[in-house]
């Protein structure tokens, strides 16, 4: 019996953890309305060039600039005090 735990586990996890738009690891994890997770950078670039967010992969527009992170939230109420 193989008891190895699964190789492709490590790698899931990095895909969990990639930009769809720029294919890095995602700094700052912005989630949009439809639950699909990018880097703050790549969903504020859009956001100042169109003023609207459609997901890059299904397409769905968010509502404003979306939700960002709970470590985001805390950096941003560091930088407030
Ligand atoms: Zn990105
Ligand atoms: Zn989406």
């Amino acid at each position: 019996m193989d008891n190895s735990p699964p190789h492709n586990l490590l790698d899931h996890i990095e895909d969990e953890l990639k930009c769809g738009c720029c294919y890095e690891l995602m700094v700052d994890p912005t989630t949009l309305d439809c639950g699909h997770t990018f880097c703050r950078l790549c969903v504020a670039k859009w956001w100042h060039t169109s003023k609207n967010i459609n997901c890059l992969i299904c397409r769905k527009p968010s509502q404003g600039f979306p939700e960002v992170s709970v470590q985001l939230r805390y950096e941003m109420c560091f930088e407030e005090t």
